[in-house]
């Protein structure tokens, strides 16, 4: 089952797994929201995951 998460900003990230998505979402944050990334906890990104 493919996964996804969607940012603030309307960016969807998409994987195949959790840990998959999950990196992907934080490539784009590193990009484009650092300071929200650096004051993020990695487990909380985990609860923002979808089924897609
Ligand atoms: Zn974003």
């Amino acid at each position: 089952m493919a996964k996804q998460i969607r940012c603030e900003c309307g960016f969807i990230a998409q994987g195949d797994d959790d840990e998959g998505v999950v990196s992907e979402i934080e490539k784009h944050m590193r990009s484009d929201h650092p300071a929200v990334l650096a004051g993020m906890d990695r487990a909380e990104i985990f609860g923002w995951i979808e089924e897609g």
